[in-house]
């Protein structure tokens, strides 16, 4: 990992594809920053008495499009740049699989494996507490992130109705299925990142069934991902989290590696025909597809030399730097980029959020259906504009759909005051 900076990766990428877009110069100016960005210290009583303190941030990148939408992790990496790039990001992914929504992301600096389970509660219901005139069914709608998940989704409903003394489900998405989550949102993201490489797949002409991937990063979008690429046929013959990488070359059973992290909190040490082998030698492994789905910079301009990958979706957001990205442009290396591949998570919540509204669940066959339509349609569009265009890589496009579809809305309805 380097120590990048995501925010002015964000902006790098966009500075990219204006290149490709007539944007004025002082609209593209406004594209590339947060419109409110809240910083905040939560004071929280821990369980011994004492009182700590957190640097916790909500960043609402840009609305024109719908209310702010994005997750909240819970990560000692947290920092104000980083949750305005994410919130960036979503801006962009929401834009390129057109639901109406704008971007939000949100983080409180922690790790949450040294806290309790009541500690936590505390911790995150403080922070609903603070974000909450901030957050509603139509102006900023969170989600989960790294190390947060439907427990958490359910504090934040439950403290901002209790708060507002209402019921608005659509506050946040998410949430467990009896809270008013939707069927199908759990696998979501892994399910588009699959979508993401089956499609690239086939515009490359290369075959699944043949192909060995790794993955890096075994949570919910890694190991999900995984699964439903061994479902598709392919060969997952290297994953890894943040304790250590395995790799067979015969290939790997996902389900039980999960099961296997699932009672040993962690995949190292899963299978004993393993040999020493790392988190660096799991990128630059020569395999059809790569899937990196831990976090940002995994891959920066000098691994991106080792890669050996012929095709990388990025099931995390941010996970090469804008010098990876050149290097493995120049390679012929394709990179189906995050806002794509990954807008799953992002999607089934907006179908959470709808069905809310309706009061009206769909079924999971729906769901999955809806999100299949929605990430190859978004794919289609991005070869569209790369074809068209002759543009340099798929990220290019992608932001080029992305970037057209914000500036559309934005200039569509004029700027107040
Ligand atoms: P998660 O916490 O469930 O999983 C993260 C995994 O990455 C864990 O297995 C962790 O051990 C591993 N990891 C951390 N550092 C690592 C390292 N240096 N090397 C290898 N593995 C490492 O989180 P998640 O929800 O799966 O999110 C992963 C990525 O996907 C993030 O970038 C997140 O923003 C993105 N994402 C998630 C969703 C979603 O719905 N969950 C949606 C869109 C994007």
């Amino acid at each position: 990992m380097t120590d990048t900076n995501p925010f002015e990766s964000l902006q790098e990428q966009l500075d990219d594809a204006s290149e490709y877009l007539d944007v004025r110069e002082d609209v593209l100016e406004r594209l590339k920053q947060p419109e409110r960005v809240l910083e905040l210290t939560l004071s929280v009583e821990m369980d011994d008495g004492t009182i700590e303190t957190f640097d916790a941030y909500r960043s609402q990148f840009n609305g024109d499009r719908g209310p702010y939408k994005g997750g909240i992790r819970y990560h000692p990496g947290v920092t104000r740049d980083e949750v305005k790039a994410l919130s960036g990001w979503m801006a962009y992914k929401t834009a390129v699989v057109d639901i109406p929504y704008g971007g939000g992301k949100g983080g409180i600096e922690l790790d949450p494996s040294e806290y309790s389970e009541s500690e936590l509660e505390r911790i995150t219901r403080s922070f609903a507490e603070e974000i909450r005139p901030f957050i509603g069914e139509d102006k900023d709608v969170p989600a989960p992130d790294v190390n947060t998940g439907q427990r958490e989704m359910n504090w934040i409903k439950d403290t901002y109705e209790t708060l507002e003394n209402t019921t608005a489900p659509g506050v946040i998405t998410g949430k467990a299925l009896e809270n008013g989550g939707s069927k199908g949102r759990v696998e979501a993201t892994g399910r588009s990142t699959m979508f993401a490489a089956r499609e690239v797949f086939d515009y490359l002409g290369k075959d699944m069934e043949e192909a060995t991937v790794a993955v890096q990063g075994y949570g919910n979008a890694g190991s999900i991902a995984a699964r439903l690429l061994e479902d598709l046929g392919a060969n997952v013959v290297a994953v890894s989290d943040s304790s250590g990488a395995i790799y067979n070359p015969e290939g790997f059973d996902t389900r039980q590696v999960k099961e296997f992290k699932r009672d040993t909190g962690s995949v190292a040490g899963y299978d004993r025909t393993t040999e020493e082998f790392g988190n660096e030698d799991l990128l630059t492994l020569d395999v059809d597809l790569l899937v990196p789905a831990a976090l940002e910079n995994a891959i920066d301009g000098g691994l991106a030399h080792d890669v050996q990958a012929d095709v990388i979706v990025e099931a995390a957001n941010g996970p090469l730097t804008p010098d990876a990205d050149d290097v493995l442009t120049e390679r012929g290396i394709h990179v189906v980029p995050d806002i794509l591949a990954n807008a799953g998570g992002v999607t089934v919540s907006y179908f959470e959020w709808v069905q809310n509204r309706q009061r009206f669940q769909w079924t999971e066959e729906r769901v999955n259906e809806e999100l299949e339509s929605v990430i190859t349609d978004a794919f289609d569009a991005m070869i569209d504009a790369y074809e068209a265009n002759d543009l340099p890589n798929l990220r290019t496009a992608a932001y080029v759909v992305a970037v057209q579809r914000v500036v559309d809305a934005y200039e569509g309805s004029g700027s107040w005051p």
